[in-house]
C-alpha cells in the first residue's frame, strides 16, 4: 500500500525535469497518487506533456496563475473529471530579471506588483477554487525560501513576495483548518533550476550552503519532494500553517 494510494491532486509549476515541482510529482507518483499538471505556455507544454505522461497522467492543462479565470478553469476541469481532489502543489514564482538585479530600493512599482501577483497572491485564488473540491479535507503546499525571513543578498523583490506568501500560508491555514484543509510551505535551500537562474550570484549561494549548513551540502529536488510528500500525506494530519525548512539546517546556522 502506498502512502498516497487513492489520492488525487494537481501540480502547478513544472517547467522541466529540474523543476522542484517535478521532484514533488515523482515522489507523489511513487507513493501512489494520481496527478494532474498545469503548464504556463505552449513552449513549456512541449516539456510538461511527456513528463506528465511518463507518470501516467492524462489531465494536463494550461494555466497562467496571473489569471483568476485560468485558475478557475483548471479546477472546473478537475471537478468534471474527478469530482474531488485531495491536494494542490503551488510551485510557481516570477519576477522580472531587471527587478531582481537592481538594488531593492530601485524596484519598479510594476515589477513589485508582478512578483507579488504571480509568486504570492496566486496561492489565494488557487486555494479558493480548490476548497469546494476538498469536501473531505485536503492539503495544499507551496514553495518558499529563506529570503522571506532574512534579507538575503540578490533575492530582493522575491524575498518580499515570499514573505507575503508565508503570511498567506498562515492566514489560509487559520481559515481552512475547521474544514480539515491544511496549508503549509516548504522553504527549500538553493537548487539549480530555471527560476534560480534569475537570481544573482546563485553559484555562490550553493557554495555558501555547502560550507556553512550543518549538513555541509546543498539539498536536492528529491529531498524537497519527500518533505512535500510528508506535508501532502496523512503523515502530517496534525500540521498546518508551518514553514518547513528543507535546507540542511542552513536557516539555523547561516552565520
Ligand atoms: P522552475 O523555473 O522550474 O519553476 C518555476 C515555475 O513557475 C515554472 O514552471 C514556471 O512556468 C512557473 N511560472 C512562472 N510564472 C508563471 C505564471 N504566470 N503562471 C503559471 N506558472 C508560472 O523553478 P523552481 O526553482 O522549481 O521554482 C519552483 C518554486 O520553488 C518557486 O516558487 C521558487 O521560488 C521556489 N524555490 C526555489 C528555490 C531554488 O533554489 N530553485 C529555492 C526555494 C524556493
Amino acid at each position: 500500500m502506498g502512502l498516497m494510494d487513492g489520492k488525487r491532486g494537481v501540480i502547478f509549476g513544472v517547467a522541466n525535469d529540474r523543476s522542484i515541482a517535478w521532484g514533488v510529482a515523482q515522489q507523489l507518483h511513487e507513493a501512489g497518487a494520481e496527478l494532474a499538471f498545469t503548464y504556463l505556455n505552449e513552449a513549456l507544454e512541449k516539456r510538461v506533456r511527456p513528463l506528465a505522461g511518463s507518470l501516467g497522467s492524462t489531465i494536463i492543462l494550461p494555466c497562467d496563475v496571473g489569471s483568476d479565470d485560468e485558475i478557475a478553469a483548471v479546477f472546473k476541469e478537475l471537478e468534471q473529471q474527478w469530482g474531488t481532489i485531495d491536494f494542490v502543489v503551488h510551485a510557481v514564482a516570477f519576477a522580472n530579471r531587471e527587478d531582481l538585479k537592481r538594488p531593492f530600493s530601485q524596484t519598479s512599482r510594476e515589477g513589485f506588483n508582478l512578483a507579488m501577483d504571480i509568486s504570492a497572491y496566486s496561492l489565494v485564488p488557487m486555494t479558493r477554487y480548490a476548497m469546494p473540491l476538498m469536501s473531505a479535507g485536503g492539503s495544499i503546499v507551496t514553495m518558499s525560501y529563506l529570503g522571506a525571513m532574512l534579507a538575503v543578498p540578490d533575492y530582493n523583490v522575491m524575498g518580499v513576495a515570499k514573505a507575503a506568501l508565508e503570511a498567506s500560508v498562515r492566514y489560509l491555514a487559520a481559515e481552512l483548518g475547521p474544514q480539515k484543509i491544511r496549508v503549509n510551505a516548504v522553504s527549500a535551500g538553493p537548487i539549480k533550476t530555471l527560476a534560480a537562474s534569475g537570481i544573482g550570484n546563485f553559484k555562490q549561494k550553493l557554495h555558501t550552503m555547502e560550507e556553512r549548513s550543518p549538513l555541509r551540502r546543498t539539498v536536492t529536488q528529491e529531498e524537497v519532494g519527500k518533505a512535500s510528500l510528508y506535508l501532502l500525506s496523512d503523515l502530517s494530519t496534525g500540521v498546518t500553517g508551518e514553514i518547513h525548512y528543507v535546507d540542511g539546517g542552513f536557516n539555523i546556522s547561516a552565520l
